[in-house]
């Protein structure tokens, strides 16, 4: 059984979006309530927080602050829930320390249960009339919660979150090894290369226009509501010709193969060259490779990440001398001991690939299973 996303577009009416926009205030609010407390309890005691513990808590705080009560009981849990796992994922490594929910980013709230599709295909959650949705697929599987949520330009979408048996591609022994980086978007060992889309480049001369614009705007002003509008949308067109893009790629890969080793990326750390930032979050390596470990565990394509310190670039795949004077500029070279001759990335993926098929021999790659809130940020779009 693997976990699969649907995500549909809602329309609620006036009456809808003011509750809707409720539901995300509360959940910001217990959300960066419980923040801050355990960064509290964290800085003084080191001692982590458990969702037991302040689900009580929880009961104290709707009784200091009435309206808290007004929204979905659940769905405020839900949000100490995924605080909780948020946590527990900094704590092991695996992501930042939690942030701050702000009103001005992208607002969510996840419905576990009591929630259905009506008939005449609207979504009926707690508390509040079936709000008119637009499913331009089906939903199959079982339903296991729904998030709503509202991008900054104010479109409304639920995100249906399903469990379901999924044929897997039939057996096909593919295997490549896959490198990612900046000329190229992705290079495999076929060889295959798939070209760098640039799409925060591209529209960065809009972008520039409308940031101009509203910068001139008054504070608090209607204009500047509009100019504001105009620029999220184009963080939005953005980020999802890129979503677009990478789904694609990641589709046609774990479909045409059974094993994918790729470079376990320190993105965080390479972020920290500013030169390459702009770049490096214009690609979006991260969102890529989450997207690749879902559809890897849907469709039966093991994904490896092979350890960073790995020297994939240096090494000639053929007879494993390592190359130590290769730098970046360094397109292509010859192999001084083989006389092999290697493209720089496509020998990288030779690496990579030969090194996960030997990690039954006690050298580490991780497969790692897809958690369903991964899932759920990838089509929340919480990376955007
Ligand atoms: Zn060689």
């Amino acid at each position: 059984m693997a976990n699969k996303a649907y995500k549909f577009r809602l329309y609620p009416n006036q009456e809808q979006q003011a509750f809707l926009q409720k539901c995300f205030g509360c959940s910001r609010f217990v959300y960066n309530h419980f923040l801050r407390v355990t960064t509290d309890v964290y800085a003084e005691y080191k001692k982590h927080f458990r969702y037991k513990e302040w689900a009580n808590l929880l009961v104290q705080l709707k009784k200091e602050f009435n309206w808290l009560s007004e929204v979905n009981s659940q769905s405020l849990q839900q949000t100490l829930k995924d605080l909780e796992s948020a946590f527990t994922r900094f704590l092991k490594k695996l992501g930042k320390f939690p942030r701050f929910k702000r009103k001005s980013n992208r607002q969510s709230f996840r419905v576990p249960q009591h929630f259905s599709i009506t008939e005449d295909n609207k979504l009926k959650l707690p508390k509040m009339d079936a709000i008119s949705m637009v499913i331009h697929r089906e939903v199959e599987g079982t339903v296991k919660s729904v998030t709503i949520s509202k991008t900054p330009s104010g479109k409304y979408f639920a995100s249906i979150l399903t469990e379901q048996d999924i044929p897997k591609v039939p057996l096909n022994g593919g295997k490549i090894g896959l490198d990612l980086g900046l000329k190229d978007f992705c290079i495999t060992s076929k060889p295959e290369k798939f070209k760098n889309a640039k799409y925060f480049q591209k529209s960065l001369r809009r972008l520039k226009i409308r940031q101009r614009r509203l910068s001139r705007k008054e504070k608090g002003s209607n204009n500047r509501n509009k100019a504001r509008l105009a620029v999220a949308k184009v963080h939005e067109k953005v980020a999802n010709q890129r979503l677009d893009y990478q789904h694609k790629i990641s589709l046609k890969l774990t479909h045409e193969n059974q094993v994918i080793s790729c470079e376990d990326l320190n993105i965080k750390g390479m972020v920290k060259n500013r030169k390459l930032a702009k770049q490096i979050s214009d690609v979006a390596w991260g969102q890529f490779l989450n997207l690749l470990e879902y559809k890897g565990e849907l469709y039966g394509c093991d994904i490896y990440r092979v350890d960073r310190f790995f020297p994939s670039s240096k090494r000639c795949s053929n007879c494993g001398y390592i190359k130590e004077d290769l730098t970046l500029k360094d397109r292509e070279w010859s192999c001084p001991e083989c006389k092999a001759h290697h493209d720089r990335d496509v020998n990288a993926c030779h690496n990579l690939l030969a090194f996960s098929e030997r990690t039954s021999h006690g050298l580490q790659a991780t497969s790692r299973p897809v958690s369903s809130s991964k899932i759920l940020s990838l089509m929340t779009g919480i990376y955007a």
